[in-house]
């Protein structure tokens, strides 16, 4: 993690549920055009998403906004310790503590993924690390290993070993240097701790997604105003299929115009969204004459839009240029 307070923040921000590789290009340009809380601050939360584009989890850009607003009206400086951080917007307990160990030297211990695993396993414990218990005990365990050492970097050694010895199903007991104070070797079969999670259920979503296409090619956009997903993002026109209804019906139904031409239904394309499996149909016109589009509406190139959005619109220019329904 970078050692300085604003640019430590936002790589954090930007490595939640995001791949490393993805993250680094982004944050460098990122960080290039916000400098600073007080750049970031005086940026619009457009250009903020625009830049924070292909990084997915919009919500944690309109957050780190909202945060660079406080901070800057508050001076500028980001607070030092965990309880402080956790209260700006957008702050977890886990970015919190990561930020104030790695960067600013409090003991406060860390909780991923990797450091429940490890201390479930050093500690033997039934307790699910993600629940009450289980992950009282751990952050108490690693709080222990940071006496005399610095906090930062026994949270940081603690992540590298769960992602590369101590590993979910082959831990390398053998090169582990906690091998010796550990009870799940110890047992025999370090595999069986931490107990299996309850996983999620996912949700299948079937969308109707209307793609019309303008003279110059571009397509019309609409900013996705409400529900618990993709807001604020810029995409075709789309909404949830009524399976009573013919699509084109209620393709026509989703413009903020009249159309007169014919309307083409392509191939499905699949995209998921967090626990959302979404099955995208879209529906295609191209039509012949300018037309004018109120706010909150946009024409844009699909492939260069200019605006946040989200992958599903690449998915979309892929499936709708390489279909011959229309
Ligand atoms: S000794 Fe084995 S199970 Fe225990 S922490 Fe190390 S790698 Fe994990």
């Amino acid at each position: 993690m970078p050692r300085d307070p604003y640019h430590s923040l936002v790589s954090e921000l930007m490595a939640q549920q995001t791949q490393l590789d993805r993250v680094v290009p982004r944050f460098e340009a990122f960080v290039r055009r916000f400098p600073d809380f007080r750049a970031l601050a005086a940026a619009s939360r457009e250009d903020v998403l625009e830049a924070w584009s292909g990084l997915g989890y919009y919500r944690r850009a309109r957050l780190l906004h909202r945060l660079a607003l406080e901070v800057a009206a508050g001076g500028g400086e980001l607070p030092s310790s965990a309880a402080e951080l956790e209260r700006l917007p957008g702050i977890g307990p886990y970015t919190a503590a990561a930020v104030a160990s790695m960067v600013f030297g409090e003991a406060v211990p860390l909780m991923d993924g990797n450091i429940a695993r490890v201390g479930a396993r050093v500690l033997a414990s039934a307790d699910d690390p993600r629940g009450k218990e289980g992950r009282a005990a751990v952050l108490e365990w690693v709080r222990g290993l940071m006496n005399g050492a610095p906090p930062g970097d026994v949270n940081e050694a603690l992540m590298e070993l769960g992602a590369t010895v101590c590993t979910p199903n082959r831990p390398d007991c053998v090169r582990c240097p906690l091998t010796e104070g550990c009870r799940a070797r110890c047992e025999g079969d370090p595999t069986a701790y931490p107990p299996p999670r309850q996983t999620r259920a996912v949700v299948d979503l079937r969308w109707l997604v209307v793609v019309v296409e303008d003279p110059k090619r571009r397509w019309l956009l609409r900013q996705v105003a409400e529900g618990p997903i993709l807001r604020g993002l810029w995409l075709p026109p789309f909404a949830e299929i009524d399976s009573g209804r013919p699509l084109e019906q209620q393709a026509l139904g989703l413009l903020p115009f009249d159309v007169t031409q014919s309307i083409g239904i392509s191939k499905p394309i699949r995209h998921s969204i967090t626990h959302r499996r979404i099955e995208a149909i879209p529906a295609r016109a191209v039509i012949d004459h300018p037309v004018r589009v109120a706010k909150g509406w946009s024409w844009a190139d699909p492939a260069n839009p200019r605006l946040p959005t989200s992958s599903l619109l690449g998915k979309l220019l892929g499936s709708v240029s390489t279909s011959s329904s229309v």
